[in-house]
């Protein structure tokens, strides 16, 4: 039996050019992340796409979990290969659910028909098609309101096409359609949502680690790693820059009022992060900030962080509360690796009393009183780049 996939274009609302950018750029994203099972071609139809294997080897259940996690999709099935002869497309269903149909109590069959000159018409294709089932499978019933299994039937040109229930696919847009961005990535929770959030609405990543040994370990570092590959599964392909940041938060500690320590960290980490972004073609920061949630994210800490900002400061999480930030993070399978116990350089000189109504012209007045410009550039010189996903 041959079979396919079937994927259906997320975002129904886009017309005209952008319909072809976005299919165009889907199609491409579902080749490079599939490459690796064996040749494939697609064909496009309106608003489906079918994936055709090209080897006896194409591993499906892997196929299936990457399209899952792939952006710009409504849905996604498998589906059986028929001829156009109707006493072959009724057996090849018996065969095609002989499997699966015993989890199923009800069920129901649409027929569509693009093909106007095919034998039967849609009501009688399904009638039949109904009958068959029921014949071989007298266990189940017929719903047609609310059925635990949706049999597809579609008769196209060449060929016809049998599946089951669709599956839900990963929704957005295709990733790299609304340009590219730079995410600041923490080991923490919120970071790598953040990531998988823009990543969503099209947003293609870079991802910037600010990391200060011997303060945080390599098991901080390979923490970030390892949850820039769980984003990478949705976001695909991650160039992560891993920045020095040592001696810039040794000299905010012996030179700058504790109070503004947090503050000042976050505008030198923007500045960077910026630096890095620009020279990578990205048009905006993204950070895991959510408005309260710690004094550095209070609205006065974020006026005084986007201050030093050159670029869009993007913040998916603004207004989520952390258990709904919590529940992404554990559906997209980061949670148990950021909750592991590495300290991150934010934490390794925290002020006790950190000033949670910073003015920026007092922080921007605090922070000049050291000459940074040596320190970024060394920093930024002294990154090191790793390709993820
Ligand atoms: P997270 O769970 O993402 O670590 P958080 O609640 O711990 O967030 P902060 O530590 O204040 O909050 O950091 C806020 C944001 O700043 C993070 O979401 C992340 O985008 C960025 N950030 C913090 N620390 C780092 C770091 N070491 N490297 C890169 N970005 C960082
Ligand atoms: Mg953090």
């Amino acid at each position: 039996m041959r079979e396919i996939i079937l994927i259906k274009n997320g975002e129904l609302a886009l017309k005209g050019l952008n319909r072809s950018v976005f299919e165009d750029k889907m199609l491409k994203n579902i080749r490079r992340r599939l490459a690796d099972l064996g040749k494939v071609t697609f064909y496009k139809s309106q608003s489906t796409v079918t994936l055709y294997p090209e080897s006896e080897e194409f591993d499906f259940e892997q196929a299936m979990e990457r399209i899952g996690k792939i952006f710009g999709i409504a849905g996604y099935s498998r589906a059986a290969v028929a001829p156009k002869d109707f006493e072959q497309i009724k057996a090849l269903c018996v065969a095609y659910f002989a499997q699966s149909v015993y989890q199923y109590k009800t069920f129901k069959v649409e027929a569509k028909r693009s093909d106007k000159q095919f034998e039967l018409k849609s009501p009688e294709i399904s009638r039949e098609i109904g009958a068959v089932m029921l014949q071989h499978y007298p266990f189940l019933k017929v719903d047609v309101h609310n059925p635990d299994l949706v049999i597809t039937v579609e008769i196209r040109d060449k060929e016809a096409y049998i599946r089951g229930n669709q599956l839900k696919g990963a929704g957005g847009m295709p990733v790299g359609t609304s340009g590219k961005g730079a995410v600041l990535m923490s080991g923490g929770i919120d970071s790598p949502v953040a990531a998988y959030m823009m990543a969503r609405r099209g947003l293609e990543l870079c991802a910037v680690h600010f990391a200060a040994p011997p303060y945080t370990s390599e098991l901080a570092e390979s923490k970030v790693k390892m949850l820039t590959e769980k984003v990478a599964a949705y976001a695909g392909r991650i160039e992560l820059y891993i920045v020095p940041f040592t001696k810039i938060q040794e000299t905010i500690r012996d030179r700058c009022p504790e109070e503004y320590f947090t503050v000042i960290m976050r505008r030198l980490m923007m500045e960077i992060a910026g630096e890095i972004a620009q020279r990578r073609g990205a048009k905006a920061l993204v950070t895991g900030e959510s408005l309260g949630q710690v004094a550095s994210q209070t609205l006065r800490a974020l006026a005084c962080t986007d201050d030093a900002a050159v670029m869009p400061v993007l913040r998916p999480l603004i207004g989520m509360d952390k258990n709904d930030i919590v529940a992404i993070a554990r559906k997209i399978d980061t949670f148990e690796t950021s909750i592991l116990p590495y300290e991150d350089c934010c934490t390794v000189f925290t002020p006790k009393h950190p000033n949670t109504k910073p003015q920026v012209e007092q922080v921007r007045k605090a922070q000049q009183q050291v000459d940074w410009a040596e320190m970024l550039a060394e920093a930024v010189e002294g990154t090191k780049v790793e390709v993820i996903g």
